[in-house]
């Protein structure tokens, strides 16, 4: 099994690209782990889930165990998607984003947040890992849109705008051919002006299918403040097509930032030669995860442009959010934390 996992990550050239695919194996087996040819292939999945948990391109053995943990996912997961149809326990929550220097707000990120009736919170990481195994992207979507176009319009109702808020787009809702349709919709019955909501994009979704995603960007900008690659740095990096991609800005990843002020060169090296590229190509350029000063310092250095982290500000949620960030603008509350 670790051969074939191997065999297929291997890179693949076509047509002058490399390619790289991921693979994660779940195996069960006759007559042990069970007798019938639906069991095997549903034992099989179950552990091919728990190979994708643990860390993707590995392989895992079916054991009893895991379909009882799987009859717990199960309900997770008919819980979240209750949770999308009546937006109970679900939370919006808005990461302030700041010019380095001068320390303006440039505009947010929202996050989101799940509440389980009995878990309590819910590590938004996991989240995303339900989500995608309820099949429950689009649902998410949905929801983010419209929640963060009625933020806004909320916001820019008492004066408290503009201030551009970003949306995670996940590769499966980029892809949907009616996306720049929907989003021009959502603005349309929220009354908003192009420009506001901005869109954050994995480097892999966009590096997969560089030219077909350069026309789905294209439509975006229309629409769109900052069209952003998020987690910049830990994809292919096939650069090679950077600069056909219509994009507006690159966020570098937390990873890198978070050991720039250590002994390791390494990240202070690609945070350079990102600043750079970002520089030649003209792309505003953020960093993610800034938790220190003497990040921030060195991130000045290399001319990033906007930060966001723990240093400047956690994600809260909007009314925390408004009070503590937008009061100034606007006749809202301040906050008194
Ligand atoms: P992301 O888009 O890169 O979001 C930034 C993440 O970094 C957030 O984690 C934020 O809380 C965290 N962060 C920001 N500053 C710091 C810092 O200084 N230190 C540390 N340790 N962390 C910091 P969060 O909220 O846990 O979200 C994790 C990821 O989950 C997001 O990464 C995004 O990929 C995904 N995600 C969250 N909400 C959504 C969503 O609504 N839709 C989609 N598609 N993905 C989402």
């Amino acid at each position: 099994a670790r051969r074939l996992v191997e065999a297929v990550s291997e890179p693949c050239v076509i047509e002058g690209q490399e390619f790289r695919i991921g693979c994660s194996l779940g195996i069960s087996l006759y007559p042990d782990d069970a007798t019938t040819a639906e069991a095997l292939v549903h034992n099989a999945d179950v552990a091919m889930y728990r190979a994708k948990e643990e860390g993707r391109n590995g392989y895992r053995l079916y054991r009893n165990e895991m379909n009882l943990q799987d009859d717990r996912q199960r309900a997770l997961e008919k819980a979240l998607h209750e949770a999308f149809i009546t937006g109970e326990g679900l939370q919006l929550h808005y990461q302030p984003i700041f010019e380095r220097e001068g320390g303006r707000l440039h505009g947010a990120e929202a996050l989101l947040r799940w509440h389980h009736p009995l878990l309590g919170s819910v590590p938004p990481a996991d989240i995303m890992t339900h989500v995608e195994r309820a099949g429950l992207l689009p649902q998410l979507d949905e929801y983010m849109l419209e929640q963060v176009c009625r933020q806004l319009a909320a916001w820019s109702a008492v004066g408290a705008g503009p201030i551009p808020i970003s949306i995670n787009l996940s590769a499966r809702q980029f892809w949907q051919p009616d996306l720049p349709v929907r989003v021009a919709t959502k603005l349309k019955q929220h009354n908003l002006q192009p420009g506001l909501l901005g869109f954050e994009i994995a480097e892999r979704t966009l590096l997969d299918k560089p030219q077909q995603a350069a026309v789905v960007l294209k439509r975006l900008r229309r629409l769109a403040g900052d069209v952003a690659i998020n987690d910049f740095g830990t994809g292919y990096a096939a650069l090679g097509y950077l600069h056909e991609l219509p994009i507006t800005m690159l966020k570098i990843d937390r990873r890198f930032v978070q050991r720039l002020d250590g002994r390791q060169r390494g990240s202070a090296a690609i945070v350079a030669a990102v600043a750079g590229l970002a520089r030649e190509m003209e792309l505003r350029l953020a960093a993610v995860g800034v938790e220190t000063e003497a990040q921030r310092d060195i991130l000045g250095r290399h001319g990033v442009e906007l930060i966001q982290g723990y240093l400047t500000g956690r994600a809260v949620p909007a009314d925390l959010f408004a009070s503590r960030y937008l009061a100034s603008r606007s006749g809202l509350p301040e906050s008194t934390s």
